[in-house]
């Protein structure tokens, strides 16, 4: 390469000319690469970078680019892009592992209602069971008298008989979200009773509208029915 090659761009000076662009970052890569600084020297040094004498352009010894270093330039960019990209996978695994240690955390305060179970009836399905309407909770069928844990802490709202539920526990766990518990075969806690993360509040029956025995979970938030599963697995509690 040779600045006498380069475009050059005429100053409003006869004896003046302004490096292109090319020639400027030609020059940084030279100087980058440690090209022998003899052709600098020839530069006047009280004008201004940009600006050289057409003479000195003419006067200077054409560059060459040192093949071995670009290929060192271009490894060490290789080498600098996999280890950016280890990084980012690091980050990423530690971003995974903070948000698995905040999710066991958060999973401490709920617990799963019921077990010995297998999901049978899912949210939203309709059955001629629910009259044709959609199923406002998530069945767990278990073995009839298998405990019935809170699955948040919270305070007894309803303790009792209630039509298709047959005997069923509402708990309010505050932040107007409530679990609800049907068709038990026994209720072992009181309206105003405050129970735990886990506590044994009743057994699995098949009372009012079940053809057998299974506990109907039903999570709402602001009186609206929302998919309980969906809500436990949020929490990390997998059902
Ligand atoms: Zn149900």
């Amino acid at each position: 390469m040779n600045f006498g090659e380069l475009n050059l761009v005429k100053e409003k000076g006869p004896r003046h000319f302004h490096l292109g662009a090319s020639a400027l970052l030609a020059a940084l890569f030279c100087a980058f690469l440690g090209v022998p600084q003899s052709s600098a020297r020839s530069i006047d040094p009280t004008l201004k970078h940009s600006v050289v004498h057409a003479a000195q352009l003419r006067a200077l010894p054409p560059l060459r680019i040192d093949v071995a270093a670009s290929a060192k330039v271009s490894l060490s960019v290789k080498t600098e892009f996999s280890s950016i990209k280890r990084e980012a996978i690091a980050l990423k695994a530690a971003k995974a592992a903070f948000a698995r240690a905040r999710l066991r955390r958060i999973s401490l305060d709920y617990a799963r209602p019921t077990s010995n179970y297998r999901l049978t009836a899912r949210f939203g399905e309709r059955s001629r069971l629910w009259g044709g309407n959609i199923h406002t909770g998530q069945d767990f069928a278990a073995p009839y008298g298998t405990s019935v844990r809170a699955a948040e802490a919270g305070t007894i709202i309803f303790a009792g008989w209630d039509g298709g539920y047959g005997r069923k526990i509402v708990i309010n766990h505050g932040g107007q979200v409530q679990t609800w518990y049907g068709h038990l075969s026994s209720i072992n806690v009181r309206v105003g009773q405050h129970v735990k993360v886990g506590q044994f509040i009743g057994r699995v029956g098949a009372s009012g509208n079940a053809t057998g025995a299974h506990l109907h979970f039903e999570v709402r938030r602001y009186g609206v029915p929302i998919n309980p599963v969906n809500w436990l697995r949020a929490v990390g509690i997998w059902v």
